[in-house]
């Protein structure tokens, strides 16, 4: 089936067409600056030059759908000779609370729920909401899916999604663990099975999705039970600008201390720390972190060292929880590419029987195992594909309601 993805910004609506039967994609894109003027489009057609970019002006997603619909359809530049021939939209949204643990095919009632959960995800989820009704709009007969970045986390046991504070506050505001990147981690975690030869039930792994965003997974049989990532995705590991853990009284002391109000402090928490914010402003990008650490400068190395820390204290703590793993893999821009931040991190788990191999760590490309024979723990690089892994989500839930 041919699966259109929309992932459906405030201001950018990025998609993909995927022919699911094969996994491949047919054309991508991106619809850039919507509703603030300077609009950009990109239209990318895979092994052919049919595709193209221009400025267009979108004064809001229903042009940018529109738009990028007439690009797919037309005569000359298109892939499918009509609308009809899209079989499902799945559509990438960010929170779905404790209401969705699986992608859920979209109703009047869905829409309800999924409105329900913007308190949870105000940046995110009205422009997923957003994505939505203008795709109806343009494609009123054509199936949509909403697909979770928290779904696959609602597998976590309730001692792993509280937080030690009054139940009352969990039962009142839902105040718990939610956990991000779902279909990442939902996606290579099979992905590492598969490449086990094991069947999924019979396998304990550790995602390390490290991109500018991160967070760690700790999957047991497919199933999430604890996630690096909490009520926000500000919580955990130490990512590209964001903080991750900290102790809540820090928050507390940097608003007397600094005298900045509360909303500038979370905004520092979010935009101006993690590796950002420890290497003195240097760069969020681990590829300039690590050209400086090489240099033998002082605040990348301070940056890298305590970014590494973090992410071992937690693959340690994961270990813990699933009494021991099979597997560890990396994934996500500096998982997929940073082979030293790889060696650096299994180097500090050798105690544990993590081995690596260097030779493969460091050549080759795309899906591998990187850990030498002697490793008790097999540890992985493992592209990981948001937008195949929602089209795929799509295709299942249209294949469950049909047997239904
Ligand atoms: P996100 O989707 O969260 O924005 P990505 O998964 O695309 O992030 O990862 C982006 C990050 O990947 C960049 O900030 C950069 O630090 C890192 N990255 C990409 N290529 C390399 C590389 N070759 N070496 C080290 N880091 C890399």
């Amino acid at each position: 089936m041919k699966v259109l993805v929309i992932n459906c910004g405030s201001s950018s609506l990025k998609y993909r067409l995927i022919e699911t039967d094969t996994k491949t994609v047919i054309c991508k894109g991106l619809c850039e600056r919507i509703g603030i003027g300077g609009g950009h489009f990109k239209y990318e057609v895979t092994g052919s030059d049919k595709g193209f970019e221009k400025d267009v002006e979108f004064p809001d997603h229903n042009t940018a759908v529109d738009t990028l619909i007439k690009a797919v359809t037309d005569p000359d530049s298109g892939v499918v000779g009509d609308v009809s021939e899209i079989g499902a939209v799945g559509h990438r949204i960010v929170h779905g609370g404790d209401k969705f643990t699986e992608a859920a095919y979209i109703t009047p009632e869905v829409m309800s729920v999924i409105e329900e959960c913007s308190d949870l995800a105000p940046l995110h989820n009205p422009a997923n909401i957003q994505g939505i009704k203008s795709c109806r709009k343009v494609m009123p007969d054509t199936a949509m899916v909403g697909v979770f970045d928290t779904a696959f986390h609602q597998t976590l046991p309730e001692e792993a999604y509280l937080y030690g504070i009054p139940y009352e506050y969990y039962e009142k505001y839902g105040i718990r663990k939610f956990g991000f990147h779902g279909m990442s981690h939902e996606y290579v975690s099979k992905e590492t099975a598969a490449i086990m030869g094991k069947d999924i039930k019979d396998v304990k792994t550790i995602i390390c999705h490290l991109g500018n965003g991160a967070s760690i997974t700790a999957v047991d049989g497919g199933r999430s039970v604890d996630t690096s990532m909490g009520y926000t995705p500000l919580d955990g590991i130490i990512m590209g600008t964001r903080c991750g853990s900290l102790d809540p009284e820090i928050v507390h002391a940097l608003v007397e201390k600094t005298g900045k109000g509360l909303d500038e402090v979370m905004r520092i928490l979010n935009f101006d720390s993690g590796v950002y914010g420890l290497s003195d402003y240097k760069s969020s990008d681990m590829r300039d972190i690590r050209d400086a650490y090489k240099a033998g400068d002082k605040a990348a190395i301070r940056a890298f060292d305590t970014y590494i820390y973090v992410i071992v204290k937690y693959i340690g703590a994961y270990m813990a929880v699933l009494g021991g793993a099979d597997a560890i893999t990396f994934t996500a821009g500096i998982g997929e590419n940073s082979s030293s931040v790889r060696k650096h991190i299994c180097d500090r788990l050798k105690g544990l029987g993590v081995v690596l191999d260097d030779g493969a760590n460091e050549n080759g490309h795309g899906a591998r195992l990187i850990s030498a024979e002697s490793s008790k723990v097999r540890v992985y690089t493992i592209p990981t594909d948001e937008e195949m892994s929602i089209a795929l989500s799509t295709v299942e839930v249209l294949d469950r309601m049909n047997k239904g």
